[in-house]
């Protein structure tokens, strides 16, 4: 059995494309020491009017480059914030909302919390269930979480796909708790209860972009004086707002699927606004190459068809989504990886939602939606897809 996690891939996409140099990174582990900022322990790279750092949270390499005189203070307001909405939505941290919800089947929640729990459901219900964050036991049985990999049995994979019903979510008033003694008070407040027991929820496929929104709203609330430009990696998600001192456009490396990490078949150029202007412009690719595990020569990749419960196999190699709303960029790709070529383009257009997708099928092919054909630059074989 072999197994292979892609990290940081773009992120040194970044880096070598926006000729940043001197980037040392950082372990991000947050130290749980009371009364410390996540950010303390970064070490942040200041000079010519530009903060680079990178470090590793979201099971992923972080990596981020902010131009402007407030770089710095963004940077770590950044950091910071990813890692409080990591303890509201990770799956696996024991400290996290989600894992207690999980655990208790009902639990008060944060605004966040249940906002991306909402976001993912609706996704869902508009990719017919192609996106499905109740998958969480069916991903867990393939050994995704602990990476302790093995191919369940069919009748395990069938029971467990009776749990993957994201509408059994339901949002509810709970008696509030006083935490100090968990006695339960007198007033109400919102949570989630889990109407089907024994499902867990998972905003693995969702979660990074949730967080890329996040950034860029309070880098818009913020540092609309202070940052001009700033390009955030989060794993395969990418966020890039404003531009380049020089004016210049970000631009994104494509991961070859075929390639090593950092090997690029196209470079996307960040449709990102006129300067002095941070509109969000988000680049999203979910691969069968990122999280994976191989037996007898047959690939099994993290992304999950919630019709079979079996690894999605289609001859997709990655797919990207361009958008401006990187948590709807980040369960689309999934979505699409899931829906195949076929349905994917029939998804694009209908209309549903507003983005532009880039798909690389096995043959190391590209097909980009039409509105991306001025954008990307590649040098394989490529096709246009039109309305
Ligand atoms: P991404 O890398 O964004 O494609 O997300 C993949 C992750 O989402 C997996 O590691 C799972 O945790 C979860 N996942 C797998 N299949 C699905 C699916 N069909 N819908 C929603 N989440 C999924
Ligand atoms: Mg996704």
């Amino acid at each position: 059995m072999r197994s292979k996690s892609i990290v940081g891939v773009l992120f040194a996409a970044i880096l070598a494309l926006s000729g940043c140099t001197g980037s040392r990174g950082a372990s991000g582990e947050p130290s749980g020491d009371q009364g410390h900022l996540f950010s303390d322990s970064l070490v942040i790279d200041t000079s010519n009017g530009k903060s680079v750092t990178a470090f590793s949270a979201l099971d992923t390499v972080i990596g981020m480059t902010v131009y402007g005189a407030e770089s710095e203070n963004a940077i770590r307001d950044a950091a910071d914030l990813i890692d409080r909405m990591d303890k509201v939505i990770s799956t696996q941290r024991e400290d996290s909302e989600l894992r207690y919800l999980n655990e208790s089947g009902n639990a008060i929640c944060s605004e966040e919390l249940m906002e991306a729990v909402s976001r993912g459901q609706m996704i869902g219900r508009e990719t017919e269930g192609a996106f499905n964050i109740a998958l969480y036991p069916v991903v867990e049985a393939w050994g995704f979480f602990s990476k302790d990999y093995r191919i369940p049995e069919a009748e395990e994979i069938e029971k467990l796909l009776m749990l993957a019903r994201p509408e059994d979510a339901q949002k509810k008033e709970l008696p509030s708790k006083e935490w100090s003694n968990g006695d339960e008070g007198s007033s109400v407040e919102k949570g989630i209860v889990y109407e089907t027991e024994g499902m867990k929820i998972d905003l693995g496929g969702i979660g990074k972009g949730f967080i890329a929104d996040k950034i860029a709203q309070m880098f818009n609330e913020d540092y609309a004086e202070g940052v001009t430009g700033a390009v955030i990696s989060l794993g395969g998600n990418i966020l890039c707002m404003g531009k380049k001192p020089e004016g210049k456009p970000f631009k994104v490396g494509l991961q070859d699927p075929d390639k090593g990490v950092g090997e690029y078949l196209a470079v996307i150029t960040a449709d990102s606004s006129s300067e002095g202007d941070l509109t969000p412009f988000s680049i999203v690719t979910s691969g069968n190459y990122e999280r994976f595990f191989e037996v007898d020569g047959v690939k099994y990749t993290h992304i999950i068809d919630p019709e079979t419960g079996y690894p999605v196999e289609n001859g997709l190699a990655s797919v990207t989504v361009t958008s401006d709303d990187s948590a709807l960029a980040d369960a689309l790709t999934t979505a699409l990886f899931v829906m195949g070529y076929d349905k994917a383009v029939e998804f694009w257009r209908s209309g549903t939602y507003d983005f532009e997708m880039a798909l690389i099928d096995e043959n190391g092919k590209l097909y980009l939606t039409e509105g991306l054909k001025d954008q990307v630059k590649s040098y394989v074989q490529t096709e246009v897809i039109t309305r």
